[in-house]
């Protein structure tokens, strides 16, 4: 078995972060372990759960389920991580399955309560199960091609507030126990380790929110000092649009952190929004690249880059929410909007876009699977409406266009909307930023709209 020589504690560090689909199964695991070995400066590992299993433990975390179901997909859970194990030694698999049915144990203690409605603590309890899953597994694959990997509980350093499904972390906390627990098990072993999740002061389990594993492998760079970050994914990296929505996307081979940054934050799911801050915190270089085929290269994150064209990409973000609120009391009065924000502050609730006229103001809320729609249907809007007029509506997607200059290059509006001048746009936003502008548009639009706006910027 080959030992990391104890040496390299200067040498480059690279924290490898694979997604669910980069661990789905025995062969997909095996790969990315290949990926490890490939490289000795691959030091730790941060590992999303198994494709599909997060999926399957949100659904375990809701009121509306019965037993029989909660039970199929606990034994759905066993079968994914069981169908990965069997690849590996006897003696392996025999140890790695008793952990996985001790773990399997306590997810059932967790969730087989019928009817009941689960604390936001105890869906974050339940969600934690599939890093913890995958983690344990990844290792053992590690070591059956000679990588000396070991398994590492991240709640150890990743501590976060009690903000069960969004924790923030403590990165000075993050930073001192990485230094004490986690840096010196690196130059001796390739450490695996959950991403996602974390724990708060009172011992709890808490989760970053979906797709956080990104932003964890991003936070343990940094705190580490990493020389590299990579993230490897079902994509040969960072495109000009979503793949999945038009085949004319092509991978970017460089991009700076500023245009990837915006792009997360506007809904390329190829990045976890947060992830990009502790890079550029500490100027570590990310890479992203696709596990499947780790020879096709990818795309580089970098502070600058050699060029910086008008249009790099266009993001999709789903499930937007328009609220416009109108009063007559806004025309040339002072305050209004401070009372506006007061109440959507005191209620949480985060304005993404604005624009204004004279006497109304329409705000854009994020809203994935119904979570704003629920508080704007009630408290929010009636308090709302002891101001003014409330409209809300639904069932729509925001559209962002990614580059340089934006603000103040020539003909952008007409390079843009000339091309998608059949589409009832909802609300425009431009001129704050020098790297986006963008606009809302229905649902049933998005897909098109991108499309045509990507043939006309982009081929
Ligand atoms: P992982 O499980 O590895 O974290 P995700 O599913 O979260 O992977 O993210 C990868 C997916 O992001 C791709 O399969 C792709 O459909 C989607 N995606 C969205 N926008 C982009 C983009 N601009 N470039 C590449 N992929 C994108
Ligand atoms: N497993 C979590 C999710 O599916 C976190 C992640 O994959 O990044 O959201
Ligand atoms: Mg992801």
């Amino acid at each position: 078995m080959s030992t990391l020589d104890l040496e390299q504690n200067n040498s480059p560090l690279t924290v490898a972060k694979f997604g669910g689909t980069s661990v789905a199964d025995f062969q997909a695991m095996l790969r990315c372990a290949h990926i490890i070995k490939k490289d000795t400066s691959n030091r730790l590992v941060v590992v999303s759960a198994s494709a599909g299993v997060t999926n399957y433990l949100v659904r375990l975390s809701q009121e509306n389920i019965s037993i029989q179901e909660q039970k199929d997909i606990i034994a759905n859970i066993r079968t994914i991580q069981l169908n990965i194990t069997q690849h590996l030694a006897a003696d392996v698999e025999q140890a790695l399955n008793s952990e996985i049915e001790v773990l399997l144990e306590q997810l059932s203690s967790h969730a087989l309560i019928q009817s009941q409605q689960y604390s936001v603590k105890q869906v974050d309890a339940i969600l934690s199960f599939g890093e913890q899953f995958s983690s344990r597994v990844f290792a053992q694959v590690l070591q059956s091609i000679d990588v000396n990997g070991a398994y590492f509980n991240v709640q150890q350093v990743m501590k976060t507030n009690s903000l069960y499904g969004k924790a923030v972390v403590d990165i000075e906390q993050l930073s001192k126990a990485c230094t004490a627990f986690l840096a010196p098990k690196l130059s001796q072993q390739v450490i695996v380790t959950q991403g996602f999740i974390g724990q708060d002061g009172l011992g709890e389990t808490t989760t970053l929110g979906r797709g956080g594993s990104d932003y964890s492998a991003a936070l343990l760079a940094e705190a580490l000092n990493a020389s590299d970050l990579a993230i490897w994914t079902d994509v040969v990296g960072i495109f000009t649009t979503d793949p999945r929505i038009t085949e004319q996307a092509r991978a970017i081979k460089e991009i700076s952190f500023g245009e990837a940054a915006e792009m997360a934050t506007f809904g390329a799911k190829i990045l976890h929004p947060a992830t990009l801050i502790p890079a550029m915190r500490h100027n570590i270089p990310v890479f992203v690249g696709s596990s499947k085929e780790p020879e096709k290269g990818g795309t580089q994150i970098k502070q600058s880059v050699a060029s910086n064209p008008t249009y790099r990409s266009i993001a999709l973000r789903r499930e937007q929410t328009l609220v416009t609120v109108k009063s007559p009391a806004m025309l040339h009065a002072s305050g209004f909007l401070a009372k506006v924000f007061g109440i959507l502050a005191k209620h949480e609730l985060s304005v993404d876009l604005i624009t204004t006229s004279e006497i109304s103001v329409a705000l854009t809320f994020d809203n994935p699977s119904g979570s704003t729609q629920a508080l704007l249907t009630s408290t929010v809007v009636q308090e709302l409406e002891q101001l003014c007029e409330v409209t809300v509506e639904h069932g729509l997607s925001l559209v962002a266009v990614i580059g340089n200059g934006l603000d103040c290059a020539k003909g952008i509006g007409q390079s843009i909307f000339q091309a998608i001048n059949d589409i009832n746009i909802r609300l425009i936003c431009h001129g704050a930023s020098a790297n986006n502008l963008c606009f809302l548009v229905s649902e049933k639009d998005a897909n098109h709209v991108v499309e045509k706006l990507h043939s006309e910027l982009f081929v």
